[in-house]
């Protein structure tokens, strides 16, 4: 049957907007974050609710048709969205519901980490998701969910009490420790593999006000202070955090105008320590060197989550690659070095995200996040708003990978890449990949939920 046919059986059961080529919006809402991607579905079911979903996904099974599942639509890869077929798309689903009474919340499928911290913020609690706002909740929990808050609260999935989700064969069903705990296994770290999550069930933490902000050293610098960083964070208290980063000054008023347009390296703290302590424990790091620029404040945990969400705007140009890294050695030291001297344009960046502290009090095999003895996630990415230096920034970021890859841990966290094989999928998963095909198998086993970075059922 032809794609035209499966939405005409659709309709009927639909309560939201389904887009065509040939619709007015269709041009727009087939846009995703990463401007390198151009894919054109056959059709796009923009769901409201449960029921659209549980519709969409028996049409799109019963016809046969290749299914995307989009959340937040940030995937580098692109793999919210797939050429010629259905696009589930929950962007239209993002309610969250606190209940400060038992310190839990509820979050839609289609909600950003924006919705999250603006509807948890008002309680003076939050969840621990990423480090850009506009990501998709969805996407990023079912990879891991790596940020600020990671080392003293653990990955977003070690806040995850359960979901609700509509299966393969259209069922819906709740996964959590008591229902279907073998499911919850898997959607911890399995990513989309396993049906449409429809709503995300959090643990909240006490997060309010955190003491954060960049430290910024000349790039000549680096050796001394990647070299200090490696020691002084994997042994500070888990409520000092910061990544490390490799970036260009941006030209805004934030920063002073004689660094606008510097390659620098960086630390972006994240402390949820009171502030006295959370200065004093920082300090000795915060005084490595010369420090160019030392803006460390108090600030709302909202406002540090969406502090990179204007200098990272929708449709910008992506190139990814990453790995997991259990140290920092001398030689990697040289490798970061030379590549950040050729940052390619103002946007590419080179993060390091500590993963210590909480995130290692859970073990390899108790989720499918199978990288808890690493200390780092790491992520190169070439990025530009100009298409024509898209093989600038590709170019750059492969390079950059290749001179690291032989210090990384051989994995990268899945969210942190863009479409790169089954190889590097199974060198994600290492040992969980093969309880995951068995789960896939019982829940998937047509492998119909396969836009994404693919488990093949067993
Ligand atoms: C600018 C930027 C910053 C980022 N920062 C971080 C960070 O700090 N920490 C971090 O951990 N990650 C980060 N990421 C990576 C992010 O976690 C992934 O890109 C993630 O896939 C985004 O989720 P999404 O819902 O927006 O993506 P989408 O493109 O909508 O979907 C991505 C994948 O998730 C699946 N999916 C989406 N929604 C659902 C659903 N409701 N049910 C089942 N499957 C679903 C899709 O099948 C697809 O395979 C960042 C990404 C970007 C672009």
């Amino acid at each position: 049957m032809s794609i035209q046919k499966a939405i005409e059986s659709l309709k009927p059961q639909f309560r939201g907007q389904i887009l065509l080529p040939s619709d007015k919006d269709y041009e727009e809402v087939r846009k995703v974050y990463n401007g390198m991607i151009d894919k054109r579905p056959g059709a796009i079911a923009r769901c409201v609710d449960i029921a659209d979903v549980i519709a969409a996904v028996r049409v799109a099974r019963e016809n046969e048709l290749l299914t995307a599942i989009r959340g937040g639509g940030h995937n580098a890869g692109g793999l919210g969205i797939c050429d010629g077929g259905l696009v589930v798309d929950l962007s239209r689903m993002r309610s969250v519901w606190v209940d400060p009474s038992t310190k839990t919340v509820r979050a839609e499928g289609g909600c950003t980490g924006s919705d999250l911290d603006h509807a948890t913020h008002a309680f003076g609690m939050a969840t621990p998701t990423g480090t850009i706002a506009t990501t998709g909740v969805a996407g990023l929990t079912l990879g891991g969910g790596i940020g600020h808050l990671s080392r003293r609260y653990g990955l977003t999935i070690d806040n995850l009490l359960g979901v609700d989700m509509v299966l393969a064969d259209g069922t819906y069903v709740t996964a959590d420790d008591k229902q279907n705990s073998d499911l919850f296994w898997a959607v911890r770290g399995g990513g989309g593999n396993f049906g449409v999550v429809t709503s995300f069930h959090f643990r909240l933490q006490p997060v309010n006000v955190v003491h954060a902000g960049p430290t910024f050293w000349s790039l000549d610098q680096t050796p001394l202070v990647m070299k200090a960083y490696r020691e002084f964070i994997l042994q500070a208290p888990e409520d000092v955090s910061g990544f490390f980063a490799f970036l260009t000054v941006p030209p805004v008023p934030l920063f002073p105008e004689n660094l606008h347009g510097k390659k620098m390296c960086a630390i972006i703290w994240c402390c949820t320590a009171a502030p006295e302590r959370a200065d004093q424990v920082t300090k000795a790091m915060r005084s490595v060197g010369k420090p160019a620029l030392d803006a460390v404040g108090q600030m709302p945990f909202p406002a540090l989550q969406s502090l990179f969400d204007g200098l990272y705007p929708p449709g910008l140009q992506w190139y990814w690659r990453a790995d997991f890294f259990k140290e920092i050695s001398d030689a990697s030291i040289d490798a970061h070095l030379q590549n950040a001297e050729k940052l390619p344009t103002g946007h590419s960046t080179m993060h390091l995200y500590p993963i210590d502290g909480a995130v290692h009090r859970v073990g390899n095999k108790d989720t499918a996040f199978s990288y808890r003895d690493a200390n780092w996630a790491g992520v190169i990415v070439g990025v530009d708003p100009n298409p024509s230096n898209k093989e600038k920034i590709t170019n750059w970021t492969k390079a950059y990978f290749d001179a690291l890859h032989p210090h990384s841990s051989g994995g990268a966290y899945v969210n942190f890449m863009m479409d790169e094989g089954q190889d590097r999928v199974r060198a994600s998963f290492r040992d969980n990949y093969d309880r995951l095909a068995s789960i896939k198998k019982k829940y998937d086993p047509t492998n119909f939920f396969r836009v994404n970075q693919n488990i093949k059922p067993a």
